[in-house]
């Protein structure tokens, strides 16, 4: 299955990378002919059978895809209402979607002639994918990662070493997600020449909330193609959590002409609706511009990008992909929001009915999707993208399970 803008409502981005007055780019001249240069190259690559071959076989033998889609019985019957179906992106090498992305990517860079590779992380999941992409294509690579988060996410940190890459802590700002990407970008403003830049969900400028979409929309295709072959139709709700929005957008795209499906995003409602208390900007957030795209975005009074908390680093930023913030506008899809607490209860629901570790950001979407399926009678459907696997955070939920109890 490749990459979808021609099975897909493939009217957006336009040619000057707006969803609707969405997106767009808003970099330093000196990015603009990389970022031209990486629009035609992926153009060319989207036509070039050898080029999607190549990425197909490395999807099935190296990330082991198709990842299956579960049928979760016992959280169903637990639930009591629809059945809740797990696209499994957990069962990805490197634990996550994440990995769809940077193996795209990395051979965008090679085609490119590039020979070096820089890419930020939160939670150290992009990170981890970005370093294995590069360990096995040869490249050097450098991943950004907020002091903070380098402390949150230690298992990470040692596999990102352990592959042979460099990590770069940030001590500006927040020592967060948001940080780590200003860092990648300045970097490549003066390294342009020979590297590119991988980044890790769909924001930043034209043409990267279209290409990672692409890349991650194996998630969605996969998951029309098993719901046919498992339950003979189309499920009823689709349920994904948003960070910069990836996996959704992934899971997403290729049901947006399907009007009768639902589709809902979970953004991380953190301790609650205050501001500095979740990272919610389709929620809370205004229109402004980030990380060289317009988008929905957390401000404060003044226009100044806010502050955030979630307790998932993944989910931990204070803007979102330029597609969400369209796909908000027009209604296709609904965002709601999941409190820290909520989550932490999700991921022990999953845990125990399923036999499953999720990552804390999908512990978001596995909370949301439980509300709606409760709503809904025993014969609808929810599909859930379980974006990542929880191992990660194994020390991270007994502190904050033990900070409960207190
Ligand atoms: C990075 C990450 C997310 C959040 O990023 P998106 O771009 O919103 O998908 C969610 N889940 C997992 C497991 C992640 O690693």
């Amino acid at each position: 299955m490749a990459s979808s803008s021609t099975t897909a409502s493939g009217n957006v981005p336009d040619h000057d990378g707006r969803f609707g007055k969405f997106g767009g780019r808003f970099v330093p001249e000196t990015l603009m002919h990389a970022l031209d240069q990486l629009t035609n190259e992926y153009k060319k690559a989207q036509r070039d059978p050898q080029f999607n071959a190549e990425l197909q076989e490395l999807f099935r033998d190296f990330v082991g895809r198709p990842s299956p889609l579960y049928f979760a019985k016992r959280l169903s019957e637990k639930v009591g209402g629809a059945q809740i179906w797990l696209k499994r992106e957990d069962t990805n090498h490197t634990g996550a979607h994440k990995i769809n992305n940077t193996l795209g990517q990395t051979l965008l860079a090679i085609r490119m002639g590039k020979t070096r590779v820089i890419c930020e992380t939160g939670a150290g999941q992009h990170g981890v994918a970005t370093a294995t992409a590069c360990a096995r294509f040869g490249l050097p690579c450098v991943v950004y990662m907020g002091e903070e988060d380098v402390r949150r996410q230690a298992p990470n940190v040692r596999s990102i070493k352990l592959l042979g890459a460099e990590i770069r802590p940030v001590t500006s700002g927040s020592r967060t997600l948001r940080d780590a990407i200003n860092e990648a970008m300045r970097d490549w403003m003066s390294s342009v020449h020979n590297t590119h830049y991988i980044i890790g969900s769909v924001v930043g400028p034209h043409p990267f909330p279209m290409i990672v979409r692409d890349y991650q929309s194996v998630i969605g295709l996969e998951t029309i193609q098993q719901s046919r072959e498992k339950f003979g139709r189309l499920p009823d709700t689709v349920v994904a959590c948003v960070g910069g929005g990836s996996n959704a957008a992934g899971m997403f795209f290729p049901f947006i002409d399907q009007a009768k499906v639902e589709l809902v995003g979970i953004e991380a409602g953190g301790l609650g609706s205050a501001p500095g208390e979740h990272a919610s900007p389709l929620s809370f957030g205004k229109p402004g511009v980030l990380h060289g795209s317009f988008s929905y975005v957390m401000q404060d009074v003044d226009g100044q990008t806010c502050d955030v908390h979630s307790a998932s680093a993944g989910l931990d930023y204070p803007g979102v992909g330029p597609e969400h913030s369209y796909w908000k506008d027009s209604g296709r899809v609904r965002y709601t929001d999941c409190k820290d607490s909520d989550a932490l209860a999700g991921f022990y629901e999953l845990a125990r009915t399923e036999g499953i570790l999720a990552a804390l950001e999908t512990s978001h979407a596995v909370a949301g999707a439980m509300e709606i399926a409760r709503e809904k009678k025993r014969d609808e459907i929810v599909v859930v993208c379980l974006s990542g696997r929880g191992d990660k955070d194994a020390a991270e939920i007994e502190r904050l399970q033990s900070l409960s109890k207190k």
